[in-house]
């Protein structure tokens, strides 16, 4: 029995990309290579008609029939027409991934052994290409035996070889009944703190990846001593350059990855739904706020871009997603001054950046452990209202609603004792 609002959800799809190495032979590369330079072709070609149309529809409408006689497979033909028309503003293209829509352009399938083969047509003829037996290519084996459909595949040369990013796909699960939440409160100082609130667990809170915000900035005093070699013309100081880049992504990619199943493991052992900030547009007022000119603004905004909040939160959510806990979003204001104690708000209990000081009760906390305290609760209070749905939305939450759901009243705080599992530890720090 199903609602008209469930059909929906449960026709979304849950993504994960496997990086796959072809494996072809002579002839194969040959025709690989022959396609790739008919598609940069073709995409230079497509460039100076993207001025020309308002929108993708008739941009299509402009070049397609136009272009033909290249021999270019037309599923490819238009992922590349898509791609050109959005980036509009690219002068020449040098390389240009071959983009396969499964199974009108390319298929996975597997031979008698049960090797995966990626037919592909680039151009008119379909050809397989073998792949290499590597750590991705056990990862699709388990996938296709746990009920996973290849969706479509990128192809594209990197360090001389040819790789497929393999798109597949299975439907999102039902999401499990839960008893309890975290509340994650993701920051630039500790990348996520959280807060365990649970009927039958110990209050548990964690301040996870203090360390990532520290090697961001010992990268940038690395890169800013290369750069001043790099303009006296060293050499070696420009490659050096170039492999830092990769380096700060890599880790902070790590160490995010790392964080997330942190938190959701905690949540699949303790049956907990994760909540979390929506905070999309406060980056933006944040980043305003610190261009005002005050003193260390420019070190506040270098911060802030590069701060690693959206990696982290997709992480969190494909996670969640694929063990079936729900993400609950919650509305950021005011999380950070609110007492987690006795629920009031004020500007002034929020002294220094760390300690957290209530100006009522007089509950001392480090700031951000009660920021994740507020949003745990938060999530409490919305869980039966909202789960799982496009986390970008959220439910605003009526004051006097929100006040009634923290576990002391200002009127009873002087005994520390309640009924609650939130203060268990008052106060700490
Ligand atoms: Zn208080």
């Amino acid at each position: 029995m199903q609602t008209k609002g469930r059909k929906s959800t449960s026709r979304k799809m849950i993504e994960k990309t496997i990086p796959l190495v072809l494996n072809p032979g002579i002839e194969k590369k040959k025709y690989l290579n022959i396609a790739q330079v008919k598609i940069v072709a073709f995409a230079n070609q497509l460039l100076p008609f993207t001025n020309q149309a308002s929108s993708l529809t008739k941009f299509h409408h402009l070049v397609y029939s136009k272009h033909k006689y290249l021999g270019i497979q037309s599923q490819v033909q238009e992922a590349v027409q898509r791609r050109v028309y959005a980036a509009k503003k690219a002068r020449l293209f040098r390389n240009f991934p071959l983009e396969f829509n499964f199974p009108r352009s390319g298929n996975l399938k597997f031979t008698a052994q049960g090797h995966p083969i990626l037919s592909l047509s680039p151009l008119k003829k379909r050809v397989a290409f073998p792949v290499k037996m590597n750590g991705g290519w056990f990862r699709l084996q388990d996938c296709v035996r746990g009920g996973w459909e290849a969706h479509s595949c990128i192809v594209f040369k990197k360090n001389r070889q040819w790789v497929a990013h393999l798109v597949i796909r299975r439907p999102l699960p039902p999401v499990q009944e839960v008893e309890g939440t975290i509340g994650v409160d993701i920051g630039i100082k500790v990348a996520a703190a959280y807060t365990l609130n649970h009927p039958c667990f110990p209050l548990v809170e964690q301040y996870l990846g203090k360390d990532l915000a520290w090697k961001q900035h010992q990268f940038l005093k690395r890169r800013v001593m290369l750069q001043k070699h790099a303009s006296h013309g060293s050499v070696s100081a420009r490659r050096a350059l170039r492999r830092l880049k990769y380096k700060e992504k890599n880790y902070v990619q790590t160490r995010c990855a790392q964080i997330a199943h942190e938190i959701v493991d905690l949540a699949v052992l303790t049956r907990s739904a994760i909540v979390v900030e929506d905070v999309t547009h406060l980056r933006k007022k944040w980043t305003r706020q610190a261009t005002k000119g005050k003193h260390g603004a420019k070190k506040t905004r270098r911060q802030l871009n590069k701060w690693p909040y959206r990696v982290l939160l997709y992480k969190l959510i494909h996670l969640a997603q694929l063990q079936c806990i729900p993400i609950i979003p919650v509305s950021p204001h005011f999380t950070s001054q609110i007492c987690s104690r006795c629920g009031k708000r004020s500007k002034l209990s929020r002294n220094t950046r760390d300690l957290y000081r209530c100006h009522f009760c007089g509950f001392e906390v480090h700031a951000d452990r009660n920021a994740s305290r507020n949003i745990s609760l938060l999530g409490k209070y919305q869980q039966g209202l909202k789960l799982f749905s496009s986390w970008l939305s959220y439910l605003p939450v009526p004051r006097e609603r929100l006040t009634s759901c923290y576990p002391v009243s200002v009127a009873e705080v002087p005994s520390t004792t309640s009924h609650s599992t939130m203060n268990g530890s008052v106060p700490v720090d």
